[in-house]
């Protein structure tokens, strides 16, 4: 029987982190290997364990990544700032690395592409097979319908999300326009207000709603002359992201190195 996966979570004492490392202690092969934090948090030094409100596992979380060799994957949810910083010193320390991070510019993909010339990467803004399904059928639904129905994404977070639209609006945007031929950085638009006029063709809305605690919603309209479609995905519990990131570092120990995403992952491709 081959060794179980050691794995590090950074963003241990975060609303994904608590979750991850609950994950890690029911799934079979799988063991924490160590929790990181932000430096100077007040969480340090807790047990990561008794943080995620289960048994305490003998770890402590620490204020910074974890040295060489003590990990075989790194799973990040932390901050777009903190997860560059995360890559460079994962794929310095010969680390998978399994980012669900939100928010990040294109330079801060264009890191995690660097790192992954040396290391395995899987990224992707949202971990749950539900999603990763629904960026299938929206791409199918969008090719099948064609350029008579417009095409408008709406998504609900809880109030403490930082990041706008959410990455997973984003990366259904993106799905779209990969489907229809349309370049996102045209054709995403993100706010109406005033006397806009008709609405184009080509435009694809995505719009954001914030507030309690909502863990995600997202729905796809494809609204017609005389017919609507929407395909709604909604995560209930954030452990369908927290499973989907342990099975991304599972399956990712055995990778080399690239830059891959759920559907890699999932076999969705
Ligand atoms: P959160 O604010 O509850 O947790 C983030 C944690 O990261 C905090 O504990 C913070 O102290 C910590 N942190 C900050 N800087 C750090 C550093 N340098 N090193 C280590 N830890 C550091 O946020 P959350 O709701 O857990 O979400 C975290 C991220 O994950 C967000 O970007 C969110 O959009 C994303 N997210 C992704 C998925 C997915 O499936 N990919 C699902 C949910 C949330």
């Amino acid at each position: 029987m081959s060794a179980a996966v050691r794995v590090a979570v950074l963003g241990a004492a975060g609303r994904m982190g608590r979750a991850i490392v609950r994950t890690l202690s029911e799934t079979e092969g799988a063991n924490l290997a160590a929790a990181v934090d932000r430096p100077g948090g007040p969480v340090l030094g807790q047990d990561a364990g008794a943080l995620a409100g289960i048994a305490p596992l003998g770890i402590a979380v620490g204020g910074a990544p974890p040295e060489p060799g003590v990990a075989d994957v790194w799973i990040d949810f932390s901050s777009a700032a903190a997860t560059v910083a995360n890559a460079q010193a994962a794929s310095a320390a010969g680390a998978g690395l399994v980012v669900g991070t939100t928010g990040l510019a294109p330079d801060d993909r264009a890191t995690l592409d660097r790192a992954s010339h040396k290391i395995p990467v899987v990224l992707a803004p949202n971990m749950s097979v539900g999603v990763n399904l629904l960026l299938k059928l929206v791409a199918d639904a969008a090719r099948a319908l064609g350029p008579d129905y417009d095409l408008e994404i709406v998504e609900t977070h809880h109030r403490h999300k930082r990041d706008a639209p959410s990455g997973t609006a984003l990366r259904l945007a993106e799905a779209l326009c990969e489907a229809t031929g349309r370049d996102l950085g045209t054709a995403a638009r993100y706010e109406r207000h005033g006397d806009i006029g008709p609405r184009t063709a080509q435009e694809i809305g995505v719009q954001t709603l914030r507030g309690g605690d909502v863990v995600g919603d997202h729905t796809v309209f494809f609204l017609g002359q005389g017919e609507r479609i929407e395909i709604t995905h909604r995560a209930s519990s954030r452990d369908t992201f927290a499973r989907g990131a342990v099975r991304a570092a599972l399956w990712l120990a055995q990778r080399g190195p690239g830059l891959y995403d759920m559907r890699d992952v999932l076999r969705l491709k």
